[in-house]
Parts: C-alpha cells; structure tokens; sequence
C-alpha cells in the first residue's frame, strides 16, 4: 500500500482560530472511519444514520457532550446543522415571545450579529456592551432585566481575544454562545439554561453545532415554528429529527471521547491555562509586542497583540512562517495577530512561538 497521508510526520503548528486544530489520533480515527467504520468495511459516509452503528454514535455524543459539561436530567444535548449562526435566530424563535424582549450582552462581532437576527424575530434590549472601546474588555456589573424572557451572553469572544471569567446569576434563562471555549475549563454549566457552540473551534470539524438545553425552558412562547428550527422536535427526534451531519458529529465524538480519556475539562483547563500564561507572560516581557485585551478579561483561548512597530510585519511574518507556525494573522476586522490556544494545541507549539518572538526581539529590538 502507499503512505498513508497520515504517516507524514512534518509538524505544523496550528494556531488557527476556525476551523481548528485537531488531536492528530482523532483525525486518524476519522480518516479510517471514512473507509471502514467500525469494521462493517463501509464508510461512516454511506451508511443510514439510522442504523444501529450510527445511533450508538449519536447516543453516545449526545450523552458524552452532557457529561463533559457537568449535566444531567433536564437537559438534553442536540447535534445540528447550520453552524452556530443559526442559533442566533433560533434562539428568539424558541424563547421570545411576541409580546417579550430579549436581554442581550454585545461584546463582539459574534454577539452583535446574534442581537441582529433576534432583532428580526422580536424585541431586544442590550443591557451592557463593550463596543465603545472596540471590544476590548467584558462588561461587569450590569443589571438584569427581571422581566426579559431570557439574556444572551457569549462566553469567550472569538476575534477580540476576550472571555468571561464569571457568569450572571440570574433569574431568567440564561444563553450563552459557547462557540469558541467550550470544554476548556470547569464551569458551572447548570447555571445556563441553553449553551450552544459550533464545532469547529473547540470540538470537532465545520458542519454541526452543539445545542444543550435544559428541556423546562422550552414551548412557552406560544409561537409557530417551523420543524426545522424547533429544539422541541429535535430533541423528540433525538437529535435525528432530519438526516444529522453524521461526519462531524463522529468526528465530535472522537474529539469528546479523546477529552474523557485524558481526563477531561479538569485536566485540560490545566494545559490551557499554562499555554495561555506562556504566551501572555512573553507579549507582556517583550518590548515589541502589546496584547489588545484588557488583562483582567482575557481570552486563554484566542490571544489578541500587536506588533508596536507595524513596518516589522514582513520581518516576523518571516521568522515565524520558516519556523512552521500557521494560522496567527490576525482576524481580518481586527490586523495584528491572533493566536488560538484551542485543546488540541501542544504546549511545545506555543514554546515554539514564544522562541520565535524572543529571537525577533534579539534582531529587532
Ligand atoms: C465562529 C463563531 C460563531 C459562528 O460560527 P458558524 O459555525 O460559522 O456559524 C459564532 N459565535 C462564536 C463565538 C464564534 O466563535
């Protein structure tokens, strides 16, 4: 037989912010998976979701999601398509109700563009937003609106580099936009009533979004919605209430299963957190580098900083492209760099990162 692709042993360090890095077993598995799924010497790719192969994967993602996240009875955990985009009207369309409003946190471009398609669905309000000082920092200390039908807040902000370090407690439903951080640090998570997160940044490949909602909340808006769109007849269908994207709901499961197996959020928070100090602890020492977060809200997940003399780009664009990192320019709104510490990122990469910015300091300083 030929190599395998998978044998190919070059590293690249991925700091790519979406679609993600991968544990490299999970994506053997995968690829195998593509051409003999457990061993029925057919592909995961052209068999019914409804047999009995592929149920058990769907139970077990479902249920293997729940557990990482620390939930149990009363909620139920839904794999769906349309990327986390599509909870953004979803959401209203499940939990506004024509009369109600919805409160809304707006600390990025993934929040704004929520508060813009639950806009077209009924009535919002924003309670607190970090747009005045281009996102750089979380709000604090905001009321919450009793009487609103529910508040949406978004743990970790993608592109500005930002994150939630506590959660509002709060009395109505909570939602939160989980996209970019989910599973990788110990949360509370009962204190949430809806958590959804796309899949390619923290949990598996483009194509399916993980929704987990605590059942109570549900069905009380008197509102018509179309099957599709309506958690209740997801969760009836268990999660299969149409053909799911079975690929990178395996493909989630094998990423979920590789979590557990290590030792889980616990376990993974601890790595996150010493890469994220790594790399932080260097853009605070070097002398040509500025992180764009405020310190007390920023993300262990995508670290924003820019370089304080722009006419150097080319130059470190240079040393870390031969040094194979990829993936650090920055968001395209945003400029400078961004590195994404996703779970699947080695510690090692983020040293090798650091050496290049230490050795760009010696040349340049
Ligand atoms: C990437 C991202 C989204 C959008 O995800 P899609 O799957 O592309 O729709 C939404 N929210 C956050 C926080 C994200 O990082």
């Amino acid at each position: 037989m030929e190599t395998l692709m998978t044998d190919v042993k070059k590293k690249v360090h991925n700091f790519s912010a979406g679609p993600g890095i991968l544990p490299q077993e999970v994506l053997k598995q995968a690829a195998e998976a593509c051409i003999n799924f457990d061993n029925l010497h057919l592909s995961l790719l052209e068999i019914s979701h409804r047999s009995k192969n592929f149920e058990a994967v769907m139970q077990e993602a479902r249920a293997l999601a729940k557990e990482l996240l620390g939930l149990g009875d009363g909620y139920q955990a839904i794999f769906l398509g349309g990327g986390a985009s599509m909870q953004f009207c979803m959401v209203p369309m499940n939990l506004l109700k024509a009369e109600g409003y919805a409160a809304y946190v707006n600390t990025g471009v993934w929040a704004s563009k929520a508060i813009k398609e639950a806009q077209i669905i009924g009535n919002t309000k924003i309670i607190a937003s970090s747009e005045g000082k281009k996102f750089n920092y979380v709000p604090r200390n905001y009321p919450i609106p009793g009487d609103a039908d529910y508040m949406h807040i978004t743990s970790n902000n993608t592109i500005y580099g930002t994150q939630m370090k506590n959660f509002p407690i709060s009395r109505i439903p909570v939602v939160c936009d989980m996209s970019s951080d989910i599973f990788s640090r110990k949360i509370d998570c009962k204190k949430f009533d809806l958590i959804y997160a796309g899949a390619q940044k923290n949990m598996g490949p483009a194509g399916c979004t993980l929704v987990v909602v605590k059942e109570s909340i549900l069905g009380k808006t008197g509102r018509k919605i179309p099957s599709i769109l309506d958690y209740s007849k997801h969760i009836k269908g268990e999660s299969m209430y149409n053909t799911p994207p079975v690929f990178p709901i395996y493909v989630s499961l094998l990423t979920m299963r590789w979590l557990k197996k290590h030792g889980g959020v616990e376990w993974i928070e601890k790595i996150n957190n010493q890469k994220a100090n790594l790399l932080y602890g260097e853009i605070d020492r070097n002398s040509l580098f500025t992180g764009t977060a405020e310190k007390d809200g920023r993300s262990n997940m995508n670290i924003t900083f820019l370089l304080n003399k722009p006419e150097l780009e080319p130059e470190f664009d240079k040393m870390w492209k031969e040094a194979d990192i990829s993936g650090i320019r920055g968001h395209r709104d945003v400029g400078g760099y961004r590195a994404s510490l996703y779970n699947a990122l080695p510690l090692e990469s983020v040293q090798v990162l650091v050496d290049v910015m230490k050795e760009f300091e010696k040349k340049f300083a």
